[in-house]
């Protein structure tokens, strides 16, 4: 039999993005895999190996230390391949040297893999350099949760001394007694800090306050383990260099495209669809009333491609001017060789200007809930107006929009693009019991709006709007948002 080997894999923050190729690699080829709890199941996905969990939890160890390296030994010695996948970096804080001893003892092969490490990687990508010239110029790491007994407590008043970066790993459970310590050592109670809590994970969050309030403000934003604590001036640069959380709540077709957007202008996107389009039967007069209209309108990219899988439809439209609402619908159009005007402005007013004198009677071929807010417009200026309902906008079901609910607290910008978004966003909510946790993380982030309509919803549901473009295309909002944020 060939012999076993034992890697001790370092798996990085918890981004499995973060993840070296050899760790990649070495998962693709082990028999067995023991992993942490605290692990993103997505790093285990397709591993054809036997998979363990020795889940240690704070206080709730699943299996002891002493029984890992036994079931370690255990595999190897039955000629397995094995990966013992660790968060981080195996050999900080994480006991991969314990593991390597035991193994050493017993003669079993064994190697290590580097791994990203959170003490690190967690401050960077809530937006604090753990090191910056002229500001902090060493790091200290340090736990904060010393085993009782052990025989090398913390020099606190070295630490405080040092000036630099202090980052605190294993920081949840012992924060006061730390920060207190720190305080008493002669740290100034003035020092910037923070706690980067699930660092690289999809509900990563940040608190910041001065080392005398960063107790109090995790209390309040309760702060759970895995979270690691940062004492230094370089807490104050995340305000320029930390990336927001956006949701996008738009269908999913639309999802990767707005994504991509929201990523060039320097935002983490969240894909949550809150909607999905469900396609109406068209009405049997649909010909008829288009021919008796003037001009046909569009309100948006998916009514365009809806009513143009009808052959018929697209031979109508050829005959008449047509109108689009934004530039995304006259593009959809273009595409479908159609030239449609676009109104400068994305009002009734706007659309009437454009319209003076061109055309009497319009049809609307829409979406079913859409706002009413053009037609009745232009019906009051004293327009013929029809309107076909080409689709329905229907909750999405998605799970995406669950584990945005359920994580709503950490994200900062909420993105409306139409008033059903922001409809069925409540609503799911409160489906799942969490609609208060929900609008407080909407009154505690910004909520941005495409325009008006969604905007007049928001303010209807009781949700303060904080940004909305002059243009209304997504894009539009984005300039806004980076010009607030940045
Ligand atoms: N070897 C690991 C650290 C293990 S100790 C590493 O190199 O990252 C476990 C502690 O690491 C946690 O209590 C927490 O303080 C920190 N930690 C691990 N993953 C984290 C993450 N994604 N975000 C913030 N802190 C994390």
């Amino acid at each position: 039999m060939a012999r076993g080997k034992v890697y001790l894999v370092g798996a990085g923050p918890g981004d499995p993005e973060l993840m070296t190729l050899k760790a990649k690699r070495l998962l693709g080829l082990a028999d067995v895999v023991l992993f942490d709890r605290l692990l993103d199941p997505r790093m285990l996905e397709g591993v054809k190996a036997e998979l363990i969990d020795v889940g240690k939890n704070a206080g709730r160890h699943k299996l002891t230390q002493e029984g890992i390296n036994q079931l370690l030994i255990e595999k190897a010695e039955a000629g397995n391949i094995v990966v013992r996948l660790k968060g981080g970096d195996p050999y900080l804080f994480g006991r991969g040297g314990e593991e390597a001893l035991a193994l050493q003892e017993k003669g079993i092969p064994f190697e290590v893999v580097p791994g990203v490490t959170s003490s690190i990687a967690a401050p960077e990508l809530a937006g604090i350099p753990v090191t910056h010239r002229g500001v902090a110029s060493s790091l200290i790491i340090v736990t904060g949760h010393e085993e009782p007994g052990k025989e090398t407590p913390l020099d606190w008043a070295a630490i405080a001394a040092l000036g630099g970066t202090l980052v605190v790993l294993m920081g949840v459970s012992h924060l006061e007694q730390n920060v207190t310590a720190l305080i008493k050592a002669g740290k100034s109670p003035q020092t910037p800090a923070a706690m980067v809590e699930k660092g690289g994970w999809p509900e990563q969050r940040m608190i910041s306050a001065t080392l005398a309030g960063i107790v109090e403000k995790a209390k309040e934003a309760r702060i759970e383990s895995p979270a690691i604590l940062v004492v230094g001036e370089v807490v104050l640069l995340a305000k320029k260099l930390g990336q927001k959380k956006i949701a996008i709540l738009r269908p999913a077709a639309q999802q990767k495209e707005s994504a991509d957007l929201a990523e060039s202008y320097g935002f983490a996107p969240i894909q949550a669809p809150a909607i999905t389009l469900a396609e109406k039967p068209l009405p049997e007069d649909l010909l008829e009333r288009l021919r008796r209209a003037e001009c046909v309108a569009f309100t948006s990219a998916n009514g365009v491609k809806m009513a143009l899988q009808s052959p018929a439809i697209g031979k109508a439209l050829s005959e008449k001017m047509i109108v689009a609402i934004g530039p995304k619908t006259a593009l959809a159009l273009a595409k479908q060789g159609l030239t449609a005007l676009v109104p400068e402005e994305y009002s009734s007013a706007g659309m009437e200007k454009m319209l003076q004198g061109k055309c009497r009677s319009i049809i609307f071929l829409r979406s079913a809930q859409g706002s009413l807010y053009l037609s009745e417009g232009l019906r009051a200026a004293g327009l013929f107006v029809d309107d076909i309902a080409l689709y329905e906008v229907v909750p999405s079901g998605d799970t995406r929009l669950d584990e945005l609910i359920k994580r709503a607290r950490s994200v900062d910008i909420f993105a409306f693009t139409s008033s059903s978004t922001a409809r069925y966003l409540i609503e799911r909510a409160r489906a799942m019991g969490l609609e208060k946790q929900l609008r407080l993380a909407l009154a505690a982030g910004i909520v941005a709006v495409i325009g008006k309509p969604t905007a007049e919803e928001l303010t209807r549901l009781g949700v303060e709007v904080d940004v909305m473009p002059d243009k209304f295309t997504f894009e539009a909002m984005l300039a806004v948002l980076q010009e607030k944020t940045g």
